[in-house]
């Protein structure tokens, strides 16, 4: 028998991924993704019921690693089948509305996203604006806190884009806390790279994704609310405009193991994987180890002549930002453009800053990957005819990891 159709769309040729794919990987090192460990990868590549024991356990083991990693007892822990911004804007569309009072630090690129989903729900909205390089004193916070008088306070701990670390974040919260209003936290880049005790730091809303300290996949993504944030969200009166991102109705899935939609079973074995690493090293061990190689690499590159963007007192470590120097003419893209195709490493650039940023999130922290991004990335330099010390940053490279190793 023969099935006929239109062809109006010709069935198209294209290359086959082999074709299109480096014979080898390149070298992950930017904002994320990030490399995964081969657990990681391995669970990845499995396909199981969405429903039924097996997931149900998986399910239950994500929560209680996901509890550890978050540093909370809260029972409301939920995946979310989306990018790290799907769980912003669920922790966003679930605890505001319209005319809800939200107070958005803003530092830069990612924490005005979260601005901006608070105005899409039709919440009332407050920019507390931060120079580029800077933090929100606590003074700035206080005041802005007195004259909106808000109900949530958005905050983003690790800024990816200039590579500004909101190193207040404990008492910022503490003072959000105060004023009644719930506090949400952005991170996205940092969690499970450096301390962040949702707790005993009274965070209401914590959210990250899979790509990026957690090592995980792109497109799983954790969230964890706190009780009072709970009974808001399980209060209100309209339901949440997000079908797909509606808290209550991810419960089923997450607390129930009922069906709500069907679960990125792969990327939630991939999760469960990556959750079991970060156990297994244990937070301590991971922050320490995270602290180490960053410092380490940010000496590498300052010894070779180059000038790290975010002052050293609020710097991230979790994504190291690098200044394109003014003289070279080179755009960021140049770099990382070169770097990628002569070195088989990826770096980023960062939303038209004349920056160029290395991560340092979760396997990027080797010190093998640091030796090689190193190298990498001063060869490149030189070969786009900037003057760089390359011996230099690769021996401070070296003292700065061998001062770290017991
Ligand atoms: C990467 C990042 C996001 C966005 O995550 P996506 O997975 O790209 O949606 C949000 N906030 C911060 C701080 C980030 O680093």
């Amino acid at each position: 028998m023969t099935i006929t159709t239109s062809n109006v769309v010709p069935c198209p040729e294209v290359e086959s991924l082999d074709a299109i794919l480096p014979e080898e990987p390149l070298l992950m090192m930017g904002a994320g993704p990030v490399p995964i460990p081969a657990a990681v990868a391995k669970a990845n590549a499995i396909v199981i019921n969405h429903l039924g024991n097996t997931m149900a356990k998986v399910v239950g083991q994500v929560k209680t690693m996901a509890r550890y990693v978050f540093q909370t007892n809260s029972k409301w822990v939920l995946g979310v089948a989306g990018p790290g911004s799907a769980a912003m804007e669920m922790a966003i569309s679930n605890l505001a509305w319209r005319g809800t009072r939200v107070l958005s630090i803003k530092n830069g690129f990612f924490s005005a996203r979260m601005a901006e989903m608070g105005r899409r729900v039709g919440a009332d909205v407050t920019l507390l604006e931060v120079e580029d390089r800077a933090v929100a004193t606590l003074e700035q916070v206080e005041e802005a806190i007195r004259r909106t008088r808000p109900e949530i306070v958005t905050i983003v701990q690790g800024e990816t884009s200039n590579t500004v670390w909101n190193y207040h974040l404990q008492d910022i919260a503490a003072l959000a806390k105060k004023a009644g209003a719930l506090v949400v936290v952005d991170a996205v880049c940092t969690l499970s790279t450096m301390p962040l005790d949702m707790d005993a730091w009274g965070i209401d809303a914590v959210i990250t994704g899979g790509q990026k300290g957690l090592s995980s996949i792109p497109g799983v993504s954790l969230i964890a609310f706190s009780d009072a944030a709970w009974e808001r969200v399980k209060g209100r009166k309209d339901a949440s405009p997000h079908w797909c991102l509606d808290a209550a109705l991810a419960e089923n899935f997450w607390h129930n193991a009922g069906y709500h939609y069907t679960a990125p079973v792969s990327g939630v074995l991939a999760l469960h994987e990556a959750l079991r690493l970060v156990c297994a090293e244990t937070l301590e061990k991971r922050f320490a180890r995270h602290l180490r190689c960053s410092l380490a690499l940010q000496a590498g590159i300052s010894a070779m002549g180059l000038q790290l963007y975010a002052p050293a007192e609020c710097r991230l470590n979790s994504v190291v930002g690098i200044e394109v120097p003014v003289k070279s003419s080179l755009t960021p893209a140049d770099i990382c453009g070169h770097i990628s195709r002569y070195h088989q490493v990826e770096i980023s650039g960062s939303f038209g800053l004349p920056i160029v940023r290395i991560g340092q999130m979760g396997e990027q922290a080797r010190a093998h990957n640091l030796f090689r991004t190193l190298h990498a990335f001063g060869r490149t330099m030189s070969e786009l005819d900037v003057r760089v010390d390359l011996p230099a940053g690769v021996a401070a490279l070296e003292r700065a990891l061998a001062a770290g190793r017991e």
